[in-house]
């Protein structure tokens, strides 16, 4: 059984309850976690705040940072053992599992190295006046972590929050802890004190919504679904706690007819097959020239009927989703895309050896798709891609950003002009030209316009997110 991590600690819930874990391989129970409540966020957020006064406030910055990179040390040491973890929590194959905890070491070298880059200005003012800068911690930062990338989100988010100098205290998502609680550990082995890093786990409703609204909670990071973000966003509110939001999105794909194909073919399939498809900036609407749909389609066609999906450990194409209803609500979309007439092109294909009592679902190309009807326009969470068809460079720009969301879009584009052109006139936080996600590169600033979120992580942008401006006027005459 897993317990929580607070002041270096395993720790059970107030509660005494757990939830099981569930292998989205074989949909079978092997392990539980706490089903924490209020109290335990109280524990973890009085030991952080004690951390952060008696300890964590009067290291150097570039102190910090050599904790940091020892702990990125420590992670590459237990990569293979935290991706075999992810990968039966998560049901990721084993390339992704491997993938996300490299990406996770990664974060921590970044952040190591920033720490003590993050400086203030000096002003120009009055004569007889000196005005300086100071970029402070917040103090106790909360971090609401998805299930689809647990590694990867933790490393970002509680990286870029540590490197500017608070403490954190972590609610994973209930089908996704044990990767987290193993690096909180790690953690107080290469010598962060008690209460730097303190883990709660438990549903999102209950202790999740305990963070949220927690006095002691100076500053929160959230990603996840618009739904909850909106609610974590009004319980900040009340005390205008500041709070950075990745809400997801609806990314367009855009293919114009001087596109190199051979390179966009993998990309455009990558895109919305990674993770199966459970991935916040998944390619998952592909708008492509008139001239060339067919011909794309039909060469996207047999390459999704070659898709395998299967147990994660088979390290095939496409891995189970998280649990049952995460299947469910994919299977829905693709009921009403069924009913409103909308065209399968090809589908992948399950694999014998997958249990079915796994929740697999088989990528599935969908054409011609309205652009209002809701598989266009919500997040699916799964490996279904969308394509329209577009005339021109001003309806490509139109159906891109005929949706609420604005994470990230991707063109596929030989002239340089257009590329830049598309680059200014699509509304979201990334734009790739001629590749999708650049290799998900720790250093690139990451998040959304309008329902996808606001606020940035990633990158040394992240930092500023994570601090708070401190302005000190000097007369002196
Ligand atoms: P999904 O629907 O894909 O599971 P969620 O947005 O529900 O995505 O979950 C993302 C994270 O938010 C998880 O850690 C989850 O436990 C947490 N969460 C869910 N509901 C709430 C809530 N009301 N308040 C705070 N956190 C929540």
């Amino acid at each position: 059984m897993q317990l929580n991590y607070i002041a270096n600690q395993s720790v059970p819930s107030a509660s005494s309850q757990t939830i099981d874990v569930i292998d989205p391989s074989d949909g079978q129970a092997y392990d539980q976690i706490q089903r924490s409540v209020a109290a335990d966020i109280d524990d973890a957020v009085g030991a952080a705040r004690h951390a952060l006064d008696s300890v964590w406030c009067k290291l150097s910055a570039a102190e910090r940072g050599r904790l940091l990179m020892r702990l990125s040390l420590k992670i590459t040491e237990h990569a293979q053992e935290l991706a075999d973890i992810e990968q039966r929590d998560c049901g990721k194959p084993t390339k992704q599992a491997r993938a996300d905890a490299a990406a996770l070491a990664r974060y921590f070298e970044f952040y190591a190295g920033a720490c003590d880059k993050l400086h203030g200005q000096t002003i120009p003012y009055l004569d007889g006046y000196s005005v300086l800068t100071w970029r402070e911690a917040h103090g106790v930062t909360g971090h609401i972590i998805p299930w689809n990338y647990p590694m990867q989100i933790f490393g970002r988010s509680v990286g870029g929050a540590l490197a500017a100098g608070n403490v954190c205290v972590v609610k994973p998502a209930e089908d996704a802890c044990l990767s987290l609680i193993r690096v909180a550990q790690l953690a107080a082995e290469v010598g962060f004190a008690p209460g730097v890093i303190n883990m709660v786990t438990g549903y999102g409703h209950e202790v999740g919504a305990a963070l949220a609204r927690h006095r002691g909670i100076d500053h929160i990071s959230f990603t996840g679904s618009p739904r909850v973000g909106t609610l974590i966003q009004q319980v900040a509110a009340e005390r205008h706690c500041p709070v950075t939001l990745e809400l997801g999105g609806k990314s367009p794909q855009i293919v114009f007819a001087d596109a190199d194909l051979d390179a966009a073919l993998p990309a455009i399939i990558n895109a919305i097959v990674q993770n199966a498809g459970q991935t916040c900036s998944a390619g998952s609407r592909l708008l492509v020239a008139q001239a060339i749909y067919e011909p794309l389609l039909a060469r996207l066609g047999t390459a999704f009927e070659n898709l395998r999906v299967g147990p994660a450990q088979l390290d095939l194409d496409v891995g189970p989703l998280i649990r049952r209803s995460q299947q469910q609500r994919v299977a829905d979309f693709l009921d009403d895309a069924h009913a409103a007439g909308i065209p399968i092109v090809a589908e992948g294909k399950v694999v014998e050896q997958a249990p079915p009592s796994g929740f697999y679902q088989a990528p599935v190309l969908l054409r011609d798709v309205p652009v209002s009807h809701r598989v266009a326009q919500e997040e699916v969470f799964g490996p279904v891609l969308c394509a329209l068809p577009f005339r021109d460079e001003d309806h490509a720009v139109e159906l891109a950003n005929a949706t609420q969301f604005g994470l990230v879009a991707g063109v596929w584009s030989a002239n340089g002009a257009r590329q830049l052109r598309m680059a200014r006139r699509l509304r979201s936080g990334q734009v790739f030209i001629n590749n999708y996600g650049a290799g998900g590169g720790v250093e690139l600033p990451f998040g959304g316009v309008k329902s996808s979120g606001h606020g940035r992580e990633k990158g040394f942008e992240a930092l500023f997110g994570f601090t708070t401006l401190k302005t000190v006027a000097i007369r002196h005459g």
